[in-house]
């Protein structure tokens, strides 16, 4: 079949719960997507910032083979030869005494917000059901119930109510806004460094370490959802590592696995996270060997800062040419704001000239594949192992269609 027939059959018989780009992708390597028909595609999505060590990735894919080979599932109802492994090396990552492993981005947010509770209850001393937990406006965290609950995109949580209690929603910025919102019932910040879905929103410098020092405080526990921003995509392990600021908790996803298989966790001391006793949480797949070898494999590459730096140097080159870009020419000026760290950018186009999914077909239709978030933005991230060549081609790719606007 193919790609029209391909993708007829896929949206007649799937959920629309996503609105593809007409494109079919087959095969994959490095930052090139291939598809059906032969056609090759620079991925500047990296999915979400799961594939930040690119398609394929030799390493990755040999730490994958071997153990397909050998064990793929145990449950945790047995210890297994890859787990101890995995967890001391991302808990050593991370600078934490713990891990708590499991297999979606949502569901290790939904572990981190089951262990600040606990936490409240059983540490900090808040009265039986009381806990409150501060989040963010244009936050995104994943597709449960409970999480949809305290999302402030309608598309996300309209029609899915009643939600869980226990959420205050605050300006994403706002020092202040935080420290009114903190109680003696809060047991938790829960925030991104860097709001990716919102349209890689960066925070006012300085408003991470301010609000690391009202959790202290207050004895809060800041949790950093770094599912998207996490594990090199920033030029650092962690975005939170521009400003210093270590969080309790940190929540991993996305990359973790490698782009082969869901891998996510949720990372923190043991008085923390050893609240959690048998019986009380846990996840069939959750630390499978498979998850473990590709875990690990990450965790190995993320050790030599190899990646890290690659992002680091890469992206100044893209927000350099980015710029220039937003820059008014001939009185006109297409890009109105570009925002972003490291291989990573939220580009406005002027609502007045194209959506961002017109700029973003527009793209593929030139061998680029971007995605909109949110009306006129389009993001950027493709895999940390783009050359510099491929990044200047996409940009230039980005350039001709704003100029075609
Ligand atoms: C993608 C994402 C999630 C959810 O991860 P899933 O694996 O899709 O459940 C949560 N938080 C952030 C910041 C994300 O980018």
């Amino acid at each position: 079949m193919n790609s029209e027939e391909l993708i007829r059959l896929a949206e007649s018989r799937s959920a629309h719960n996503y609105h593809p780009l007409p494109v079919v992708i087959a095969a994959a390597e490095g930052a090139w997507v291939t598809d059906v028909e032969g056609r090759r595609y620079l991925d500047c999505l990296a999915g979400y910032s799961s594939l930040n060590f690119g398609h394929g990735n030799p390493l990755i894919l040999d730490a994958a083979r071997e153990q397909l080979d050998r064990l793929t599932l145990t449950s945790r109802a047995f210890f297994h030869d890859r787990f101890a492994a995995f967890v001391s090396g991302l808990a050593d990552l991370c600078g934490k005494d713990m891990v708590l492993p499991m297999n979606t981005g949502a569901e290790a947010v939904e572990t981190a917000i089951k262990v600040a509770r606990k936490w409240g209850y059983e540490v900090k001393g808040v009265a039986k059901d009381k806990a409150n937990i501060v989040v963010m406006e244009d936050n995104f965290h994943g597709r449960t119930t409970t999480i949809v609950g305290f999302s402030t995109d309608p598309d996300a949580y309209g029609g899915f109510g009643p939600f869980t209690p226990g959420f205050r929603v605050v300006k994403y910025g706002s020092v202040e806004a935080v420290r009114e919102a903190i109680d003696e019932n809060t047991v938790a910040v829960l925030l991104e460094p860097i709001q990716g879905e919102a349209g890689v929103l960066v925070p006012p410098e300085g408003y991470l370490s301010a609000v690391r020092e009202i959790c202290t405080d207050n004895r809060v526990l800041l949790v950093a959802d770094e599912i998207q921003s996490g594990l090199g995509r920033t030029g650092e392990t962690f975005a939170c590592d521009h400003e210093g600021v270590v969080p309790d908790v940190y929540v991993l996803g996305k990359a973790l696995g490698g782009g082969v298989v869901p891998v996510s966790a949720v990372v923190a001391d043991e008085d923390v996270l050893g609240v959690i006793r048998p019986g009380q949480h846990g996840s069939t797949f959750g630390g499978n060997p498979m998850a473990c070898a590709v875990g690990t494999a990450v965790v190995e590459m993320l050790k030599t800062g190899e990646y890290q730096r690659r992002a680091r140097e890469l992206g100044g080159f893209l927000h350099d040419r980015l710029r220039e870009l937003a820059a008014p020419r001939e009185g006109r000026q297409a890009v109105v704001a570009v925002r972003g760290r490291g291989l990573w950018a939220g580009i406005d186009i002027d609502p007045s000239l194209a959506t961002g999914r017109q700029v973003s077909e527009a793209l593929m239709r030139r061998g680029v594949l971007a995605k909109d978030t949110h009306g006129s933005t389009i993001r950027l991230a493709p895999p940390l192992v783009v050359s510099r060549d491929d990044l200047a081609w996409a940009v230039g790719q980005l350039e001709a269609v704003l100029r075609e606007l």
